[in-house]
């Protein structure tokens, strides 16, 4: 059993925008890379040129949504199902089960900054952190024999070899969509505060009472089509402007077109 500090200095932590990710795996690439050549040892993969089995600290689940609403009319189908894609990694929690259930002190939560990490030494890879985790955040890594997860890129945040603005979470760095941000949920000035205060930010299953310190921003809903504006003789007003254009051109693009045809 594993004591969680009282109280933290700082909460660094992720805010992802579930509006803006296209699920497009570049933060799992870029993950998996960073935290293969630095900390710790290399994330495993069991079948590197084969199926994708390994070990990877951040996953994407793409689930597809049908909004639960009324038809317009007749002539419009209610809204249309849309596709989210749901990123996944270790979210930090505060009150962090896999901390307390680790027998050997292996898994612990750094009191300067929150970020909960595993002493790879001090792990004997019993597993109780996995099952104690109710986000399935931790992956066995079969060829280390140990418990890994997401460190937050703590080698990365912290390290005065790289450019300070190289200094977040590779996983940030690298996503195209802007759909991933990093900072200190507990200061309230932060731009990560404003983000989640802003957009209304979730915690994920705060029924679990881990209280994490992720945040995921709602998809915004999808505008749904609007109604035909009708004539009182119950056609379309735009249908005139729809009609097809002439299939053959007329004046002086008729004749330019009958023209460069001879060419
Ligand atoms: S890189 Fe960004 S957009 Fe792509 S899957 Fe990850 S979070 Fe989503
Ligand atoms: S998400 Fe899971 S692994 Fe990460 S701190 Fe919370 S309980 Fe622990
Ligand atoms: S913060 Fe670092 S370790 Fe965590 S998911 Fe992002 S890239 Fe991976």
């Amino acid at each position: 059993m594993t004591t969680l500090p009282a109280s933290t200095e700082r909460s660094l932590g992720l805010v992802i925008d579930l509006d803006t990710c296209v699920g497009c795996h570049a933060c799992v690439t870029a993950c998996k890379g960073w935290n293969t050549q630095n900390y710790g040892a290399p994330l495993s993969d069991q079948d590197a040129y084969g199926d994708a089995s390994g070990t990877f600290l951040n996953r994407i689940h793409s689930f597809q949504v049908t909004p639960d609403a009324q038809p317009i009319s007749d002539v419009v189908p209610p809204r249309l199902a849309q596709t989210v894609h749901f990123p996944k990694s270790c979210l930090h929690c505060e009150d962090a089960p896999c901390v307390t259930v680790c027998p050997t002190g292996a898994s612990y939560k750094r009191v300067e900054d929150g970020i909960v990490l595993v002493n790879e030494d001090a792990c004997m890879g019993c597993g109780l952190c996995a099952w104690a985790c109710p986000y399935g955040a931790r992956e066995v890594d079969e060829a280390a024999g140990v418990m890994k997860k997401c460190t937050l890129c703590v080698d990365r945040i912290y390290n005065e070899n790289i450019p300070e603005t190289e200094r977040q979470p590779a996983c940030v760095r690298t996503c195209p969509a802007g759909a991933r941000h990093f900072g200190d949920l507990s200061d309230p000035d932060s731009d990560v505060s404003r983000l989640v205060a802003a957009r209304g930010g979730v915690d994920l299953m705060p029924e679990q009472g881990t209280v994490p310190v992720n945040k995921y921003l709602p998809p915004r809903p999808k505008d749904t089509i609007a109604a035909p504006e009708m004539t009182d003789e119950g056609e379309d007003v735009l249908a005139p402007f729809l009609a097809p254009v002439a299939e053959t051109p007329q004046g002086f693009l008729g004749w330019l077109d009958r023209t460069l045809e001879k060419i």
